[in-house]
């Protein structure tokens, strides 16, 4: 598959970048300030009360900063979390492996959880309701299901296609968030953070142009290659000729 540099999907140049540029605290994250101010809430919220986060669901289009996000309520809490996605977790049995072994307060953060099979994502929800999973044990008549307690944790989801999300699971997040793509300001303000970073030179042109053109996403303006401008289409070009 070509990958498009103006797309916000993940592009492979991107893997290092987004590690060495993604903030780690919560003041550092630029722009979403509703996000952010609620986000600030429920934390605080839940650490008066010394339990896990509510469950948090991110949604949006690609590269504006889901799993920066996640990954910022982990710091933020102190606690662990653990990565992984909807289209990794294949057998219910994954599943059941990956949630026992949380410690109490910990984050899931699962990217692309709207691609869950259904199997798989029955095991969340009494995960998520009450902290246990169902465990089916032996084989034919013998066969029984056990429940087996875990840790209180938090599921953090994540998805490009909130509509693609079972109502059962997306009723189940006490925390729906949707991401915006980011204004001009907002992109020119990540543009200078990174070239900070990456100790890169930039002339306040060069920001605001690559503020412009990086189409409201992070994940764009941050690329080595800048983005550009776009080609004419062979429809406007025939509309210019006539
Ligand atoms: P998503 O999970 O929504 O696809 P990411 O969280 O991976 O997006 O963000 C992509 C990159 O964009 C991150 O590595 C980070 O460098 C940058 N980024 C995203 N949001 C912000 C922000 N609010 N402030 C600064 N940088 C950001």
């Amino acid at each position: 598959m070509t990958q498009r540099i103006v797309s916000g999907a993940p592009h492979e140049l991107d893997h290092s970048l987004d590690t060495s540029l993604r903030p780690r605290r919560i003041i550092d994250y630029i722009g979403q300030t509703a996000v952010k101010n609620l986000l600030a809430i429920s934390i605080k919220a839940a650490q008066q009360r010394g339990e896990p986060l509510d469950h948090v669901l991110l949604y949006g289009p690609p590269g504006l900063g889901k799993t920066t996000l996640a990954n910022i309520m982990a710091f933020e809490m102190g606690v662990n979390i653990k990565t992984t996605s909807g289209p990794a977790i294949e057998r219910p049995g994954d599943m059941v492996a990956t949630l026992t072994q949380m410690q109490e307060g910990d984050i899931l953060f699962i990217d692309e959880i709207h691609r869950l099979g259904r199997v798989v994502e029955e095991v969340l929800y009494p995960a998520m309701e009450d902290y246990f999973v169902s465990w089916v044990i032996d084989k034919g008549l013998k066969a029984r299901s056990m429940n087996l307690s875990i840790k209180p944790f938090t599921l953090i989801g994540a998805t490009t296609r909130y509509g693609m999300l079972s109502p059962p699971l997306r009723d189940r997040f006490g925390n729906i968030h949707r991401l915006d793509f980011y204004d001009e300001d907002a992109m020119a303000t990540i543009v200078e953070r990174s070239s900070r970073i990456l100790e890169i030179e930039a002339e306040p042109e060069g920001v605001t142009e690559v503020a412009r053109r990086a189409r409201g996403t992070p994940r764009i303006a941050n690329r080595p290659v800048a983005p550009r401008p776009r080609l004419r289409t062979g429809h406007r070009r025939r509309h210019h000729h006539s």
